[in-house]
């Protein structure tokens, strides 16, 4: 299943399988099916390719990515 990066989508099993042994890296929560996701920058040393919840994440209209909140705006005040 191939995902535009930069549209929230909605968690299916697929996304369960894959994603939930580490579950949600911005609030380290499991994904439940159903919720809205996106693929985010963060924190994290990968690239903005984590999964996380989309109330967690920031739109970023200059670099079209989703951003982790936090990190967002550490990246604002810097
Ligand atoms: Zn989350």
């Amino acid at each position: 299943m191939q995902q535009k990066t930069n549209t929230p989508f909605l968690v299916d099993l697929d996304i369960l399988n894959t994603h939930n042994e580490k579950g949600c890296e911005a609030c380290n929560r499991k994904f439940s099916l159903g919720d809205t996701v996106v693929m985010a920058c963060g924190s994290w040393p990968d690239d903005c390719m984590k999964l996380i919840h989309e109330h967690e994440a920031v739109f970023d209209e200059n670099t079209r990515a989703w951003y982790e909140r936090t990190y967002y705006q550490s990246l604002a005040q810097s």
